[in-house]
């Protein structure tokens, strides 16, 4: 299946080519035994991630130099889209943990690259990100968590909300008030989740990617030292939209690997399931809907690929990651739906995977900018801003 479709038109390096068959893989022998159970149980498989280290895929954008693999956004992309086909959990993790690491590269100073990302690339620690609080998600800007300046460093106050990976986090990006209100007041720090006055206060039950970790973290007079500040005082709202530019290739390439999961299944059930004396492959209500998924994930994997494709030119791509998150979101929600459907009764149950992609699907259309947001982002490229 790998290099069916649009793969086998796009120029893909031998690396690349690997590296999403290294992914697929793993995904296949390391997390498809399992992933009914883990969904079930909502297990985050900690172990998983020093195998997926093995295969390098921890540290898959941090170069050579700092301990990773270096390898570029469009493998990354392949390798997320991989996992995603699999178990759309798994996927998030590493997109957020990647997301951090390509954030400490291109915003970190030396001491703070050599400090976290061997580590990080190792599979060791895994990396999180706090930006989303109780009273504020798009409107980023408005947050409340406050960084008061003491003696050699910070104290951090305040509710961070929904952090992928918390519990599991050994280092997080967080951002906090250090100055007025609105974007210019906020500063990005690089937070030892060991600090002192760090607590996990909820585990967040959700719809779906039960195999990834949501929680809530509350900092209490946590001391960070001034070394602990990514990038300068002031800058740290730019800083999360740099990262969360990134990130969404990853949730865009989770997005894409969910529909080429529900693509996979629903090919497989249609040449299987017979019903009135045909398989139901037969019956163009059922092919026409395969018909339009496929050329879906083309059309996905074009906008992803090209996304990523700018990062690694070092181009501006944020304009066209929002296109490329907005447009596999919105597929992978659709046609997870009609996966379901071509599974009749089977896809409601839990003996088939159709459900899981249906509850997982929906989190690609939220997290790191919702649709709505992605569309301001697009629209406003076009139309500058009006008000
Ligand atoms: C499973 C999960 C994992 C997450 N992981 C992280 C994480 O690791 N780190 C982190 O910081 N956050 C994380 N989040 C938070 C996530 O990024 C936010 O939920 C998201 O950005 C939306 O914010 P909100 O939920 O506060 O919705 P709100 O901002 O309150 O929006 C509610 C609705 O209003 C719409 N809306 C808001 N403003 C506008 C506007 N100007 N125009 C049109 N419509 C608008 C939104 O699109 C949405 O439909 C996670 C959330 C979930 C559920």
């Amino acid at each position: 299946m790998l290099d069916s479709g649009v793969r086998a038109q796009f120029d893909l390096t031998e690396e690349q080519r690997q590296i999403a068959g290294l992914a697929a893989e793993i995904a296949q022998r390391e997390i498809a035994p399992h992933i009914a159970q883990w969904d079930r149980e909502h297990t985050f498989p900690r172990a998983l991630y020093t195998k997926l280290d093995g295969a390098g895929i921890m540290g898959i954008l941090v170069p050579e130099a700092y301990g990773g693999v270096g390898a570029d956004y469009v493998s990354y992309s392949l390798a997320i889209e991989e996992l995603a086909r699999i178990d759309a959990g798994t996927a998030v993790t590493v997109s957020v943990h990647s997301m951090i690491c390509s954030a400490i590269l291109r915003l970190g100073n030396e001491a703070q690259k050599r400090q976290w990302l061997p580590e990080l690339a190792g599979g060791d620690t895994i990396a999180g990100f706090a930006l989303t609080e109780p009273d504020c998600g798009s409107d980023a800007a408005a947050l409340r968590a406050s960084a008061k300046r003491v003696d050699g460093g910070f104290l951090l106050n305040g509710r961070k909300q929904w952090c992928t990976n918390g519990s599991y986090a050994g280092v997080t990006m967080g951002m906090f008030r250090t100055g007025g209100a609105g974007a210019k007041g906020v500063s990005a720090f690089l937070v030892d989740n060991a600090s002192p006055g760090i607590t996990v206060e909820k585990v967040t039950e959700k719809l779906g990617i039960h195999t990834s970790n949501t929680c809530d973290l509350a900092f209490d007079d946590v001391f960070v030292p001034e070394s602990a500040l990514l990038g300068n005082e002031g800058d740290g709202f730019g800083s999360a939209m740099t990262a969360l530019a990134g990130g969404r290739i990853g949730i865009a390439a989770q997005a894409t690997g969910i529909l080429a999961g529900c693509l996979d299944q629903s090919v497989a059930f249609a040449k299987y399931r017979v019903a009135f004396g045909r398989a139901i492959g037969a019956f163009e209500g059922v092919s026409f809907k395969i018909a339009q998924m496929a050329m879906d994930l083309d059309a996905a994997r074009l906008l992803v690929y090209r996304a990523a494709g700018l990062a690694d030119a070092e181009k501006p791509f944020v304009i066209e990651a929002s296109k490329a998150k907005l447009f596999a979101s919105t597929a992978a929600r659709k046609h997870a739906a009609e996966a379901l459907q071509i599974h009749g009764g089977y896809g409601y149950t839990t003996e088939f995977a159709i459900e899981r992609f249906y509850r997982d699907a929906k989190i690609t259309e939220i997290y790191e900018g919702t649709s709505e947001i992605q569309q301001i982002i697009i629209a406003r490229s076009l139309l500058g801003k009006l008000d």
